[in-house]
Order: structure tokens, then C-alpha cells, then sequence
């Protein structure tokens, strides 16, 4: 099976290139183009590649993710994480693919208290926001078999997250302020994409892969069990890499940090359908994972 991986050079498409290695040994061959030749702001040249490369299955973990940028450049952001997932979408009808996207917990408004389920009503209150879910909405009008992964606070141990950010700040500084109001899931880069890696080993082991796409496909909530908020968060990466004696996180509220995008003040995803298929680990202990793997 050929895949197309977009994006293997980010967070989640480093680990895919990984995991998506596995799925069916020799016979799987991974193409993944860096934006020289597979550029999401150049439609043609997307179109052009998909065609002549002809892959079974796109997988697409490339994105305009500078939540805050986006405000101000929300037509790039549009144009990466909306239109070019359409194209991706017209292309794969075209050769008959199947595309997995990866889409965020920012459609939501935040209001909710208790953890989104698939089917509940979006609201995204910043441009990152909308421009993911434009993504979504193109690619479910292209009526092919697909899987929207909607995933949250994605770390690892490289490019720019949270994780990293924090572990800079503690070797830096003695006190850090993290907002203590914001509430979603951690969630391990990697965790996604071996998640993501077992969907696809199923789909290509079921009797009738068309069937299981059928059934399976659409949208699925994919995050480490658990949540808490980002004070938490930071506390427990200042624990886990022995610098608790040294930093201290001090919670403050959103309003007194003020960034230029809007946050959903709580973004945890519900998991029981991604639960019916496979278990993801508890964010706390992929944390500590991620943490021990690392060093
Ligand atoms: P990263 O920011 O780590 O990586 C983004 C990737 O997109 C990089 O490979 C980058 O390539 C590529 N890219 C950016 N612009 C272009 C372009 N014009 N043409 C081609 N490639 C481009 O993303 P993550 O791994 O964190 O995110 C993966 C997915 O998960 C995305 O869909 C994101 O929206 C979603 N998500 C992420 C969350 C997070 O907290 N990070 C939370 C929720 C969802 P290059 O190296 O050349 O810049």
C-alpha cells in the first residue's frame, strides 16, 4: 500500500512516519514530501503530486498550527487548513484514496463542564479554530472514506509545545505563571500517531476495508485519557524532570494573560468512541513516557 504523509516534519507527522512503518512491513511504501514538493498553499502543485503519485491512502498531518499568528494571517491559515484539505479530499475521490486529517479540540467554544462528544455543536472562538474546522467540513462534503481525528494539547519532545516551553522556563527561572482556568488533554505526539498507525492496521485487516471504513470512518476524538489544567500540567513536567525544588509554577487567570488569540477555557474531548476501537494511555502517564524516553 502507498501512503502520502503531509506534514512528516511536525509533531505528530514525525512520530507517523514511525508508527505508519508497521502497518503491513515491506508492502507499505510512505511517501512523505516536505512543503518544497508538496507545499499546502500551492493547490497545484498538490493536485499535481496526488495524481502522479496515485497513493491508497493520504494522510494528511500538515497544518498552519501558530494558534495566535493566525488572527492576523487567517487567509494562510485558511488557505493550509481548509482549502488544502479539500483539494486533498477532490484528489483522493478522483484515485479512490482514503484521507486521514488531523483536526483540534479549538472547534469548541469551551463553555461545556463535561468532556465534547463527536456529535456536539462546534463554536470555535479564535481563527485557528475556524479555519480547522472549515478543514472538516470540506473534506466530510467530499463524501470519501475518511477519518477526522480531532486531537488537543499535543507535546513531544520536539518543534514548539507546551512541554518544551515549560522545561525551558523551569531551567530559567524560578517562578513560572500558567494560567490555572484552562482545562483540556495532554496529549503525546507519539500516542497519536501509534493510535492512528492501529485504526489503519485494522482497516487494512478487516475482511471488507470499505465495509470498515463505512462503519468506522468519520470523526473520532483522539486524546490521552484524563485532563486537567495547564498550571497542573506544568507542575507535573516540573516534577517529572526533578526541577520542582527550583521552579514553581504560579497560577494566574486568562484575564490576567492575555494572549492574542482566544482560548476555549475547556477543550477535553470525550474518547468513548475512539474507546470502542482502541485505549489510549492516561495523559499522565504518556507524560512520564515521553519524559523517560527523552532523557
Ligand atoms: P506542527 O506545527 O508540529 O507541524 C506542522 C507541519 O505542517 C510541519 O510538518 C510543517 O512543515 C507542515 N506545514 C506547515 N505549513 C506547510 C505548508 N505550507 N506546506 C506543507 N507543509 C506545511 O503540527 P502538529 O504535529 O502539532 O499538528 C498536527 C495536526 O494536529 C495538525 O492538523 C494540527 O492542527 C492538529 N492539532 C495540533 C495540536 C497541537 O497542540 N499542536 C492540537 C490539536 C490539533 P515545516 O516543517 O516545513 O514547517
Amino acid at each position: 500500500m502507498r501512503i502520502l504523509l503531509a506534514g512528516a516534519t511536525g509533531q505528530v507527522g514525525h512520530e507517523l512516519l514511525r508508527s505508519l512503518q508497521k502497518l503491513g512491513g515491506t508492502a507499505t511504501e510512505i511517501i512523505a514530501p516536505g512543503r518544497d514538493r508538496f507545499d499546502l498553499s500551492d493547490p497545484a502543485q498538490c493536485r499535481r503530486f496526488i495524481h502522479n503519485t496515485k497513493p491508497a491512502l493520504i494522510v494528511n498531518a500538515a497544518a498552519y498550527t501558530d494558534v495566535d499568528r493566525a488572527e492576523s494571517e487567517s487567509a494562510m491559515a485558511m488557505r493550509l487548513n481548509a482549502d488544502a484539505p479539500a483539494v486533498m479530499a477532490e484528489e483522493a475521490a478522483r484515485i479512490g484514496a482514503a484521507l486521514v486529517h488531523f483536526s483540534t479540540d479549538y472547534v469548541f467554544d469551551g463553555k461545556a463542564s463535561l468532556p465534547y462528544r463527536e456529535q456536539d455543536p462546534v463554536g470555535p472562538v479564535n481563527a485557528y479554530g475556524r479555519t480547522k474546522l472549515a478543514g472538516e467540513q470540506a473534506i466530510v462534503a467530499a463524501g470519501i472514506p475518511h477519518l477526522i481525528l480531532r486531537t488537543g494539547w499535543v507535546y513531544g519532545m520536539r518543534g514548539r509545545n507546551f512541554l518544551r516551553s515549560i522545561l525551558h522556563l523551569a531551567r530559567t527561572q524560578d517562578t513560572l505563571r500558567v494560567v490555572d482556568d484552562q482545562f483540556g488533554t495532554p496529549t503525546w505526539c507519539r500516542t497519536v500517531a501509534d493510535m492512528t498507525a492501529q485504526l489503519l492496521a485494522m482497516a487494512q485487516a478487516a475482511p471488507n476495508t470499505a465495509q470498515w471504513w463505512k462503519e468506522h470512518g468519520g470523526l473520532l476524538h483522539m486524546t490521552a485519557i484524563g485532563s486537567t489544567s495547564r498550571a497542573d500540567f506544568a507542575r507535573r513536567i516540573i516534577e517529572l524532570a526533578g526541577l520542582s525544588a527550583k521552579a514553581k509554577v504560579e497560577p494566574v487567570s486568562t484575564a490576567s494573560y492575555p494572549t492574542v488569540a482566544t482560548r476555549p477555557r475547556y477543550s477535553v474531548l470525550d474518547t468513548g468512541k475512539l474507546q470502542g476501537l482502541c485505549m489510549p494511555p492516561r495523559w499522565d502517564e504518556a507524560l512520564q513516557r515521553c519524559m523517560q524516553q527523552s532523557g
